[in-house]
């Protein structure tokens, strides 16, 4: 078959490796210039190594993107950096079940019921049923009244704001359920896993189009995979980050996650605490990230008047903090970055296979009860390939 593939995100990809590997013509269409869509990078002069627009790991239980990476002969490498929390002023570390009973932000027994409710998460080993239920209702029984009021609303309603009585408790079964310790990365970034996979799929006769945008009817093709849609039925949330550059590092831990109200963002990513700065000529990196809905002003923001706005809470984090650390600044924002499942979702997937026996779609709508993730773009994209081939 001569195949078409919109799309050179992972999902993208990972159909077309899969296609290409069992014979087919494919030609992968990429609007933009670069592979990786929502994973893809930029790089500029003096870096080693590209960086994601929107801060990136994997799970180390993430076994089909590891499996893929290995196959091309790039595979993952792990580390164990530290998540903290922002709270009541100050930086607590918030990343296994040892650091929750040290959480003195607690009282003892809160701590304990938060501690049995995650771990009753993690014990279930297909949350799909508690799609019944709404995040919010399930939440203050399951992980305690304080523990749900201190750390989960607050994470949360920064993150959703006004569709979190929307979002569903397989989501969050989701979440808790696949996070490990270790955290896994790509030597270059993702976007040289992306190439990688571009190249192999080049080497088995398959043709990438960059800067291409993909258009009905312009060329003849037996069957078309788009993976640039989404499922028009729900809401999303547009993802924002403002990434600087920095002579000094900001804080200790990779991930900061802010529990503190009225915060102009969410969560602090320092990828130079994961990955070694000496790929980024020595400079530290940190994002400060926001999901934000529409009509959000901040999306309208240029760079400086983000980092105006962001500035003294930038100081609350390291009082030390100077404007003259930063060497180098970016603003990156995407609108169809996190879809909100609603109560009951798994009735509303988009199918693979659509009406027209020709035309088959994947996208980030579809790998529920998981939440977005190149692990799943890349399970999906094959599983696309798979439907695609039976008939
Ligand atoms: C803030 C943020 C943080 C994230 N963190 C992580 C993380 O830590 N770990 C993780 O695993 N995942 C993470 N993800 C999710 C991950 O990036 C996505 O799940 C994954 O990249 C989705 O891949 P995809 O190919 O399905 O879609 P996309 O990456 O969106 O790719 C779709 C591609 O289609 C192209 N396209 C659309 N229309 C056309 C057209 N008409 N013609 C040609 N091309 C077209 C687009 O340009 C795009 O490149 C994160 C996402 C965000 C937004």
């Amino acid at each position: 078959m001569r195949i078409a593939i919109v799309g050179g995100g992972f999902t993208g990809l990972a159909a077309g490796l899969e296609l290409v590997r069992a014979g087919h013509k494919v030609v992968i269409f990429e609007k933009e210039k670069n592979l990786g869509g929502l994973a893809g990078d930029f790089k500029p002069a003096g870096w080693d190594w590209g960086l994601e627009r929107y801060y990136h790991h994997i799970f180390a239980n993430d076994k089909e993107v590891i499996k893929l990476a290995k196959s091309v002969g790039w595979p993952a490498f792990f580390e164990k950096p530290v998540t903290n929390s922002l709270i009541g002023g100050k930086e607590k570390r918030l990343d296994s079940p040892f650091s929750l009973l040290k959480f003195n932000k607690l009282s003892l027994i809160s701590r304990l019921h938060m501690g049995l409710g995650l771990a009753m998460l993690k014990f279930i080993r297909n949350g799909v049923g508690l799609e019944k239920y709404q995040a919010v209702g399930m939440l203050p029984k399951l992980v305690g009244p304080e523990g749900y009021k201190k750390v989960w609303e607050p994470l949360l309603l920064a993150k959703f704001g006004k569709f979190l009585p929307t979002v569903n408790m397989a989501w969050f079964w989701a979440r808790v359920y696949k996070r490990t310790a270790g955290l896994g990365y790509f030597a270059g970034g993702f976007a040289k896993l992306a190439e990688k996979i571009a190249e192999e799929i080049k080497k088995n006769g398959g043709e990438i189009r960059l800067g291409t945008k993909y258009k009905v009817g312009d060329e003849k093709f037996d069957k078309i995979l788009n993976t640039g849609g989404r499922n028009l039925g729900i809401d999303y949330l547009w993802g924002q980050t403002l990434v600087l550059e920095l002579n000094k590092p900001l804080m200790k831990g990779y991930w900061l996650n802010v529990l503190q109200k009225n915060w102009p963002f969410l969560v602090v990513v320092e990828q130079t605490n994961f990955i070694n700065k000496k790929y980024y000529n020595n400079k530290h990196l940190v994002y400060l990230g926001n999901y934000l809905k529409d009509k959000d002003k901040r999306l309208k923001m240029s760079k400086d008047e983000l980092l105006e706005l962001f500035l003294p809470y930038i100081k609350k984090i390291n009082p030390n903090f100077n404007k003259k650390w930063i060497t180098k600044k970016w603003k990156f924002q995407d609108p169809y970055a996190q879809p909100v499942f609603p109560v009951n979702y798994s009735k509303q997937i988009p199918k693979i296979k659509t009406k027209n026996d020709r035309i088959y779609t994947a996208n980030t709508s579809m790998v529920y009860p998981w939440d977005r993730g190149v692990n799943y773009a890349v399970e999906l994209g094959q599983k696309a390939a798979k439907a695609m081939m039976l008939v």
